[in-house]
C-alpha cells in the first residue's frame, strides 16, 4: 500500500513538474506560431531597458503589422490566415536572426526587440529586408497570397521608464505607416503623438456632436454653364465643435468612418437635406436636385435604402430629387463585391453621381455595370486645364465620354473665369466651384436663389 502511495506520489511530482513547465511555456509562448508572446517580450524589454541605462546605448522596438490581414482572413478563411501567420513568423525570425527577438503581440501584430543598435541605418536595413522578403507571394496550401507589412519603430534610450509607453509609441508609428499608404516603416516622433491625440479628441467630441446639434449642412450650387443659374445643390457637412472648434470634413469623416459613427451622422445628413429641399420647394425656390455624399462605409449599411426611401417619402419628394455622390474608388469596390445595396438604390430611382472622377483609377469597365446619371470631373484636372494642353485634352475626352453615355457632366473646383470659358467651350453641363459660389448656409443660399 505504501509503495503504491509512493509511486503515486512520485508520478505526481514528475507530472507536476512537467505541467509547470508546460504552463510556463504557455505563459511565455504563443501557441499558434511558437514565438515568444507579449509577456515574454515585456520581461525581455525590461531587462534590456535596465541594460541600456547601464551601458548608455540605444535600442529599438519595432511594431510590425500585416496589411489587410482582415481581408485575407475574410476572403480565404481563418485556416489560411493562421497558416500565413505561422509562415510570416518564421520569415520574421529569419530576417531578424542577427538583430534581436521576435514576438507575437497578438492577432497579426508582431514585435521585434533590437537590444543594441550602433546606428539608425541598421534598423532601416532590417526594415527594408523585412519589406523586401514580403514582395514574393506566400505559398499557403493551394493559394498564393500577396501580403505586405507596416512597421513602426520606437528608439529606446535610458530616458524611457515605461515599457507600455515604448510599445504605444511603436504602435503609433506603425499606424502612421498605415495611414501613409501601408508597406512602409516610420520612426516614432512626438508629432505623431500629437496627430494621434488630436484624432482621439476628435473621436471623443464626435460622439456627442449629434446630441449637441453641432452639425450643419452647407450647400454649394451646381450651376448651368449656359444660363449661369443654379440647377442643383450639393450638401456639404460642417461641424463646429464646442470643444475643438471648426473641423473640416476631410479630417473628421475618416474618423467617423473608422468608429462607425458615420452611420448616425449620415442618417442625419440624409434627413436634413431632404427636409431642406422640401422647405425650399414649399417656399417656391427652384432646385432640381440635392446631392449627398455617401462614404464607402455607408454603402455597406443594409438599412441605407430604407433610410433614403423613408426620408424621400416623409418629405414628399420624388426618388430622382436625390442624388448620391460616391467616389470612383467606392463604386469600383462596391461593384467588385457585388454589393446589392447600391444596385437596389439605383433600382429605386435614386440618381448616382461619380465624385472626383479621374482621381486614381484607370479602369472604365465599371461604367457599363451600373446606370450612372452624373460624372463629376475632379478638381485636379480643372486646376490645370488653362495652362496644360494635356489636361485640356483629358477633360475634353471626359466630357465627350459623358455626353456619349448620357451622363450629366459637372466640373468640380472651378475657381477662375478662364476655366469657366474653356468648360463652356467644351460643352460641360454644370459647373461647381468658388468662381460661382462657395458652399453656403441655408439662408445665404435662399438670398442667392432669390437674386437669380
Ligand atoms: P467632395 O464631395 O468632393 O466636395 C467638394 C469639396 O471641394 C468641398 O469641400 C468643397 O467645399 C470644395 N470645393 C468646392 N469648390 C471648390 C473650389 O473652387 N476650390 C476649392 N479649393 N475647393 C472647392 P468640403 O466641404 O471641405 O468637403 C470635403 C469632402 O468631405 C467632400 O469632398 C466629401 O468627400 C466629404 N464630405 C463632405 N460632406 C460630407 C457628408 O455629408 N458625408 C460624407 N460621407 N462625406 C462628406
Ligand atoms: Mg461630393
Ligand atoms: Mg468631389
Amino acid at each position: 500500500m505504501k509503495k503504491v502511495i509512493n509511486n503515486y506520489k512520485s508520478i505526481t511530482e514528475a507530472g507536476i513538474k512537467k505541467s509547470e513547465e508546460q504552463i510556463r511555456h504557455f505563459q511565455y509562448y504563443d501557441i499558434l506560431t511558437g514565438l515568444p508572446n507579449r509577456f515574454f517580450f515585456m520581461e525581455k524589454l525590461s531587462e534590456e531597458v535596465e541594460g541600456l541605462k547601464a551601458k548608455e546605448t540605444i535600442g529599438a522596438v519595432l511594431s510590425v503589422d500585416l496589411d489587410d490581414f482582415k481581408l485575407i482572413n475574410g476572403i480565404l478563411g481563418h485556416n489560411y490566415g493562421d497558416l500565413l501567420l505561422r509562415i510570416v513568423s518564421q520569415l520574421l525570425c529569419l530576417c531578424t536572426r542577427n538583430y534581436g527577438t521576435v514576438a507575437r503581440h497578438g492577432g497579426d501584430e508582431f514585435l521585434i526587440l533590437i537590444p543594441n543598435i550602433e546606428n539608425i541605418e541598421k534598423v532601416k536595413l532590417l526594415c527594408n529586408n523585412i519589406m523586401e522578403s514580403f514582395l514574393d507571394p506566400f505559398e499557403v496550401k493551394d493559394k498564393q497570397i500577396y501580403c505586405s507589412v507596416s512597421i513602426g519603430i520606437c528608439l529606446i534610450n535610458n530616458e524611457y521608464r515605461d515599457n507600455n509607453e515604448i510599445l504605444k509609441n511603436a504602435d503609433t508609428a506603425m499606424y502612421h505607416s498605415k495611414e501613409k499608404g501601408k508597406n512602409k516603416y516610420s520612426f516614432f516622433n512626438t508629432d505623431m503623438l500629437q496627430v494621434m491625440l488630436r484624432k482621439k479628441s476628435i473621436e471623443n467630441a464626435l460622439r456627442d456632436a449629434l446630441a449637441k446639434q453641432e452639425f450643419q449642412l452647407y450647400y454649394q450650387p451646381q450651376v448651368d454653364v449656359k444660363t449661369k443659374k443654379t440647377k442643383r445643390l450639393e450638401a456639404l457637412l460642417r461641424w463646429n465643435s464646442s470643444e475643438i472648434g471648426s473641423i473640416s470634413p476631410d479630417e473628421f469623416i475618416p474618423i467617423a468612418e473608422d468608429t462607425g459613427l458615420i452611420f448616425r451622422i449620415g442618417e442625419w445628413v440624409i434627413n436634413s437635406a431632404c427636409k431642406q429641399l422640401k422647405s425650399w420647394r414649399e417656399k417656391g425656390y427652384k432646385v432640381d436636385t440635392i446631392s449627398i455624399n455617401i462614404s464607402p462605409v455607408q454603402i455597406q449599411d443594409r438599412y441605407l435604402l430604407e433610410l433614403v426611401n423613408k426620408a424621400i417619402r416623409e418629405n414628399g419628394l420624388a426618388q430622382d430629387d436625390l442624388e448620391i455622390e460616391v467616389t470612383e474608388g467606392t463604386l469600383i469596390k462596391t461593384i467588385e463585391k457585388k454589393s446589392e445595396i447600391l444596385i437596389n438604390l439605383v433600382n429605386s430611382g435614386v440618381k448616382i453621381s461619380i465624385d472626383d472622377f479621374g482621381k486614381g483609377y484607370s479602369s472604365l469597365n465599371y461604367l457599363t455595370v451600373l446606370p450612372i446619371s452624373t460624372l463629376k470631373i475632379d478638381k485636379s484636372f480643372i486646376d490645370k486645364i488653362v495652362e496644360s494642353p494635356s489636361y485640356y485634352a483629358i477633360v475634353e475626352c471626359i466630357i465627350q465620354l459623358a455626353n456619349k453615355l448620357n451622363y450629366v457632366v459637372i466640373a468640380e473646383g472651378v475657381e477662375q473665369e478662364e476655366q469657366y470659358i474653356i468648360l463652356k467651350e467644351l460643352r460641360c453641363d454644370l459647373i461647381q466651384g468658388y468662381f460661382f459660389s462657395k458652399p453656403l448656409p441655408q439662408d445665404e443660399i435662399e438670398k442667392m436663389l432669390m437674386g437669380e
